[in-house]
């Protein structure tokens, strides 16, 4: 156990408190155990009426024995008021819980990220930004690993931070994802070198309006000091100095090579990809890694799942799956990685922006659109005027027609700008299910996955 939890146990600040955590995802079934290794008494709450009383199994053997209770269903004030400190899951927004949380001091409701960081004497990398939250973070670890450095990568994506205090290991620098949610409600959290990769519409059905979105992603730097570094788009550099938004020294990047040391990633195609990189190569410098390491380690890095990949070949038609694209920058990022004509593939649970803004980036590339699925009702209006466009109920008859309608040379492209939960349980799910497709559709036409006649 690290140090200072240590610390936290020999003084029993924890003991015997109760303790509220809300949402039992992972990261809250993490801070369950953590808070129980203090000595705390957990109560946990969850909206989902039917989740069942075995959940507690994966935290605790014998749960009654420590003091670990669930309470599923709709939440209550009583469920708070004797809390000690209440700690909240990456994916639960404090306002939704406003109206059980008024009689609470707001000082003891905390994410799990901001309670976890209160244990860790490690550096820190923290990364937010509205688009390249996983790849960025899953890159920089990358590069660090390559150049020796023990690296833990988690938050957000992977291993929760309290998972990570209750493991042995200690690792030279945590790289840490995190959302705008968890930056609501951190207050102490001060990482060494803290990454806003850019931003744009995103989370407006919950977040009032862009500034208080700003606002949040902009608590990451609040606490830096001089010792500290922030990474930030060049772009955005006058908006937010104009902001006093931190102590840290200032490292601002920018897709463009002429200004900066140039690298080569095969597998991260596109511009908004060497953002990512340019991004990367900052937030890995200061802990001593050369030029030349970062050159390998980058050269050597694969595309993840889900962000423009490709997972099929028919008739000389590309598929390309890039069902985390959630928003209308990363169609666009998307869109503009391509050199041949794209077939897009749009359609979901529309987050917010204004579609008018597609336009420009997706005139002159892309031959059709295949609406899929729910908000037909936003898309269609804006965007059936410029391109030839069709709705179909599902994914699977929205591939075939685009398919149908194909030449070789052409890329079918699932980037929907959408959250996938009208037809699926994430965007994996949704990701998966175009791969099959795919694949279907190139057994169906006698195809290997290398192209051929049409
Ligand atoms: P996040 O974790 O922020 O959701 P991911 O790395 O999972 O980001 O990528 C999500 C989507 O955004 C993918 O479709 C990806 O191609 C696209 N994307 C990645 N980096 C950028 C960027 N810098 N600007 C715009 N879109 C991006």
């Amino acid at each position: 156990m690290d140090r200072r939890a240590a610390i936290f146990q020999s003084l029993k600040i924890f003991e015997n408190r109760q303790t509220v955590v809300v949402g039992a995802g992972v990261s809250g079934l993490a801070a369950c155990r953590f808070l129980l290794s203090l000595g705390a008494r957990v109560r946990l709450v969850d909206a989902k009426a039917d989740l069942p009383q075995d959940v507690l199994l994966k935290v605790h053997e014998n749960p009654a024995s420590v003091g670990l209770t669930l309470e599923a269903g709709a939440h209550s004030p009583a469920q708070f008021a004797d809390a000690h400190l209440i700690v909240l899951s990456p994916g639960v927004p404090v306002k939704k819980l406003a109206h059980v949380l008024q009689e609470v001091d707001p000082a003891r409701v905390v994410a799990e990220m901001e309670f976890a960081s209160w244990f860790l004497s490690e550096p820190v990398i923290a990364i937010t930004g509205t688009n390249g939250k996983t790849t960025t973070t899953t890159l920089v670890g990358h590069i660090l690993e390559h150049a020796g450095l023990s690296t833990f990568v988690g938050g957000n994506i992977g291993t929760p931070l309290c998972d990570y205090l209750m493991s042995e290991k200690q690792a030279d620098v945590l790289v840490i994802e995190i959302s705008s949610f968890q930056l609501q409600n951190c207050r102490s959290f001060k990482p060494r070198v803290a990454a806003l990769l850019n931003f744009s519409a995103n989370h407006l059905d919950y977040h009032l309006d862009m500034e208080e979105y700003l606002q949040a992603k902009l608590q990451l730097f609040a606490r830096q000091d001089h010792a500290c570094v922030a990474v930030i788009p060049e772009a955005m550099r006058e908006e937010l100095a104009a902001r006093n938004f931190t102590k840290a020294r200032i490292d601002a990047f920018t897709a463009e090579a002429q200004f900066d040391v140039k690298f080569d990633c095969p597998g991260l195609p596109g511009a908004h990809n060497r953002e990512n990189i340019a991004a990367a190569w900052r937030m890995v410098r200061p802990f001593g890694v050369t030029e030349e390491q970062a050159r390998a380690a980058i050269a050597a890095f694969r595309a993840l799942p889900h962000r423009i990949e490709p997972v099929g070949e028919a008739g000389g038609v590309l598929f390309v799956n890039d069902s985390k694209a959630t928003t209308l920058d990363s169609v666009c990022a998307a869109v503009k990685s391509f050199e041949r004509p794209v077939r897009l593939l749009l359609g979901g649970v529309f987050k917010g922006g204004d579609v008018a803004s597609l336009l420009p980036v997706l005139t002159g590339r892309v031959a059709s659109i295949g609406l899929f699925g729910a908000s037909r009702e936003v898309f269609e209006p804006v965007l059936a005027p410029h391109f030839p466009l069709s709705w179909d109920a599902t994914l699977e008859a929205a591939v075939r027609r685009q398919f149908a309608q194909a030449s070789r040379g052409d890329v079918i492209l699932l980037s929907p700008a959408t959250a996938s939960f009208d037809a699926y349980t994430g965007y994996t799910a949704r990701g998966k299910d175009f791969a099959r497709v795919a694949q279907d559709i190139a057994a169906e036409t006698g195809q290997d996955g290398t192209g051929g006649g049409k």
